[in-house]
């Protein structure tokens, strides 16, 4: 997985710079005191998210579109993206989450968008770009939309950048997914960070403690993984066994990963002492 920095081109293809005004739904004083006035513990509470009711809502803000998109534009498209790497970023430009409401009255939410575009080094990637405010769910739902497009699914939620940067096969996805009423809901969801560790096979995080992993083995009987808690420098193992009884050939692959993983762990340790040094 590339953790690289991305390109330029992301603060000109994430969208125009939103300098909010005074009182835009997006500023600090409006968000502010709309959280204040709300029921404490709902979502109108927190105010890192924008909350858009009614007239506020910007037509350029989407749900799912329902137009079908021809089969050969849909295999093309797939054919180029299957392999592509996925990038993790926060926003450069200060994009902030929003929940909004359409006028059937259905509540949405956005806490970023995915982007299909070259780098500045060249390789082409999702570049999935977190809002401030956003939260696991906002993060899980952008993964799962890769994870569609390069199965070759819901390919017409995205659209194609048209910009002096963009060449024919960079993609915006941009829409919202389905949420609940901010002013009486809760949502539990931890906010999404970018992981910063190179070595983490998670571009995000979004549980309260972040543990990192480095890798992992194991089935049914047990999971062993190399994990790193963020606020401690050591990696460690996490076994977990979830059968007591096993065969003498279970048992050899059992042990035999223990030992591999017990040196990749021992290994990373001692690399990163020494890289300190
Ligand atoms: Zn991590
Ligand atoms: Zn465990």
């Amino acid at each position: 997985m590339t953790k690289e920095a991305p390109g330029a081109a992301g603060t000109a293809a994430e969208g125009e710079d939103q300098k909010p005004a005074k009182d835009s739904i997006w500023g600090k004083a409006t968000r502010r005191a709309r959280a204040g006035a709300a029921t404490p513990g709902t979502i109108a509470a927190d105010r890192r998210v924008a909350i858009a009711d009614g007239a506020d809502c910007e037509a350029t803000i989407h749900q799912r579109p329902r137009q079908s998109t021809s089969t050969r534009r849909v295999a093309r498209i797939t054919d180029a993206v299957v392999g592509l790497p996925m990038i993790v970023r926060r926003t450069t430009v200060g994009r902030r989450a929003l929940v909004w409401r359409t006028a059937d009255g259905k509540w949405w939410r956005k806490g970023g968008v995915v982007q299909i575009r070259q780098q500045s080094s060249g390789e082409r990637a999702f570049v999935l770009t977190l809002f401030k405010g956003a939260n696991a769910q906002d993060a899980q739902f952008l993964t799962d939309i890769v994870r569609d497009a390069r199965n070759g699914i819901a390919l017409e939620l995205w659209s194609r950048t048209e910009a002096e940067w963009a060449d024919e096969m960079t993609f915006l996805f941009d829409s919202s997914r389905p949420y609940c009423d901010p002013y009486t809901s809760h949502d539990y969801s931890a906010p999404a960070e970018v992981c910063a560790e190179p070595l983490c096979r998670h571009p995000w995080h979004g549980e309260a403690e972040i543990v990192h992993e480095l890798d992992s083995v194991g089935g049914e009987a047990y999971s062993i993984t190399i994990c790193r808690l963020d606020y401690e420098e050591e990696w460690y193992v996490d076994v977990d066994v979830h059968q007591s009884d096993f065969s003498p050939s279970q048992l050899l692959g059992f042990v035999n990963d223990l030992q591999w993983m017990r040196a990749e762990c021992e290994k990373t340790n001692a690399t990163k002492i020494k890289e300190q040094e």
